[in-house]
């Protein structure tokens, strides 16, 4: 069974969403004799993260909705890392998606370690394609599923046919194929998202 951790490291300097000062995490420590305790300031949606509906959608669920069960079990990974500016409806017809699914894109994204203005994203009529097969979720590697589209349709359209999007992975060294994924947000109640720690595992399949 070989584990791959495709959780992106958080630290102070990391890659974060348009290099935007204010998103970068804050991490302090005091040091009280031997006593050492920390505190993190973050946006939730740092690093590798799961979005829930209220992200995009007014009035949208919060992160205590999305089930678990949802979060743990078998995804598909696909290769799309010659995939340029986003991913469209053309580039994955071809996949064998089907209903329940939850799939993860692989994309150029993964290969730089800095933050690129102009990252892969999923498209508005991939998005509406998932939709309609009804899959479970899906994962990307950028830090966000979408730019450029106003009215931000892909994470609209995906979370109002309750597509779990994970944002941030890191999936450079992940070959396609099937992994099982154990996906586990922090805890946190009523928020738009949580950051997670999120592993594959080559050669186990749930019932
Ligand atoms: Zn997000």
């Amino acid at each position: 069974m070989k584990l791959y951790d495709v959780t992106a490291p958080i630290f102070e300097g990391m890659p974060v969403y348009k290099n935007k000062e204010e998103k970068q995490p804050k991490i302090s420590t005091e040091t009280n004799g031997h006593v050492t305790e920390s505190r993190i300031a973050m946006d939730l949606h740092t690093g590798t993260h799961v979005d829930s509906p209220l992200h995009m959608l007014t009035d949208g669920d919060t992160m205590e909705t999305i089930n678990i069960d949802d979060l743990v079990g078998n995804v598909k990974l696909f290769d799309l890392t010659h995939v340029e500016d986003r991913i469209t409806k053309k580039d994955i017809a071809s996949f064998q998606i089907e209903k329940d699914d939850f799939v993860l894109f692989k994309t150029k994204n993964s290969l730089q370690d800095s933050f690129d203005f102009n990252f892969i994203f999923v498209a508005e009529d991939a998005a509406t394609y998932l939709a309609e097969i009804g899959i479970k979720g899906v994962g990307v590697d950028g830090l966000g599923i979408e730019r450029s589209q106003s009215e931000h349709p892909t994470h609209r359209t995906l979370f109002s046919h309750n597509v779990i999007i994970i944002e941030g992975l890191r999936l450079k060294e992940v070959p396609t194929g099937e992994y099982f994924m154990v996906a586990a947000p922090i805890r946190v109640q009523g928020t738009d998202a949580a950051p997670a720690r999120i592993l594959l595992f080559d050669g186990i399949v749930a019932e």
